[in-house]
């Protein structure tokens, strides 16, 4: 029978796929990706898997010369340079669809949590405050409303399926029309967001998204609007959605995704008409550990069957 291969994880990893692939290969653990003061030239030479939740850039790549694989938790892979590794011929796996419906209704708790202003009814009845008075009103509703959504991916669908279910129409915008489904489709984001008032992004980040919800696009959406965003922080300008948010220029946001994460700017925390989850859209136990399997049984079909299951595109 033949060595089991030698499999990397440089850093964090869930831990069931830790158990899955200690299982069936030699599994190197390290602390970070700073490979040269972890491994020995021989251990570089001899690593053929990675499983990661890291940035895993074109330096790291050059370090491992007999690397395969390597396994992205999670479905947004902006953080590993795939488009190096494909010169190198490392296939890059993540995690998609395992997640989509998970995703799509922490998307609709957190905007029905805006709108109806659930936190802040949650800290009146902790705080006291029904026994002398009754919860103002919420200034805005879902009714009447009409929901863009910046991307109709695998997750994109998923949310307007929710959506279509609330009795609200749905509009989005894309590079190209999705296939199979026939909301109304925008061809910009700023004419999608003129013509909605409640906008959910769910694009993946990188550079052909970066900021691309910017002033403009949240003056279109209006001062009824509802920004939520569940994809990624770097989507936004978060200068123009903190002014946007303070000056009234939109009603509300929610956001499960910001650029420095964790570290909330103080502008954020300040305004009272924002919420901000810490990054749980797919954060359930059951959820993220469907994610380590197909970590781990990307790399475990790579080896055994010469085929990853999930590679990117
Ligand atoms: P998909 O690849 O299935 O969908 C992405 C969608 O975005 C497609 O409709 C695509 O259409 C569109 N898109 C991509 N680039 C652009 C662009 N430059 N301009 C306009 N539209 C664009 O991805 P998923 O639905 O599986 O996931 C989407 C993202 O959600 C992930 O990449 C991740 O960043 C984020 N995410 C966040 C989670 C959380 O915990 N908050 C959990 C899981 C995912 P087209 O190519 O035609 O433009």
């Amino acid at each position: 029978m033949s060595e089991p291969a030698t499999v990397l994880i440089p850093g964090w990893m869930h831990e069931h796929a830790r158990d899955m692939l200690r299982s069936q290969f030699n599994l190197i653990e390290i602390p970070d990706c700073d490979l040269e003061a972890h491994l020995t030239a021989q251990q570089r030479a001899a690593i053929r898997g990675v499983a990661c939740y890291t940035t895993i850039d074109q330096n790291f790549i050059d370090a491992l010369p007999n690397l395969e694989i390597v396994a992205n938790y999670g479905v947004g892979y902006e953080r590993v340079d795939a488009a190096y590794a494909r010169t190198r011929n490392v296939v890059v796996t993540n995690t998609p669809d395992v997640l989509n419906e998970e995703v799509a209704d922490l998307t609709l708790g957190l905007l029905i949590s805006v709108v109806r202003e659930i936190p802040k009814a949650t800290a009146f009845v902790r705080n006291g405050e029904w026994k002398t008075s009754s919860f103002p009103h919420s200034r805005l509703t879902l009714r009447n409303r009409t929901v863009g959504i910046y991307g109709m991916g695998r997750i994109g669908r998923c949310i307007a399926r929710r959506v279509e279910a609330f009795g609200l129409p749905v509009a989005y915008h894309s590079r190209r029309p999705a296939e199979g489904v026939d909301y109304a489709y925008f061809p910009t984001l700023l004419e999608l967001a003129s013509a909605v008032d409640v906008l959910i992004s769910i694009v993946p980040g990188g550079p052909a998204t970066e900021k691309t919800v910017n002033a403009e696009v949240l003056s279109a959406l209006g001062s009824e609007g509802v920004f939520i965003n569940v994809g990624r922080g770097s989507v936004v300008d978060e200068d123009a959605l903190i002014s946007a948010l303070r000056t009234g220029t939109i009603a509300a946001a929610g956001i499960d995704v910001i650029v420095d994460e964790p570290n909330v700017p103080e502008e954020m925390l300040a305004l009272d008409n924002l919420t901000v989850l810490p990054h749980i859209g797919s954060a359930s136990v059951s959820t993220r550990t469907a994610m380590a399997d197909l970590v781990a049984r990307n790399i475990i079909s790579w080896f055994q069957d010469g085929a990853a299951i999930t590679p990117v595109p």
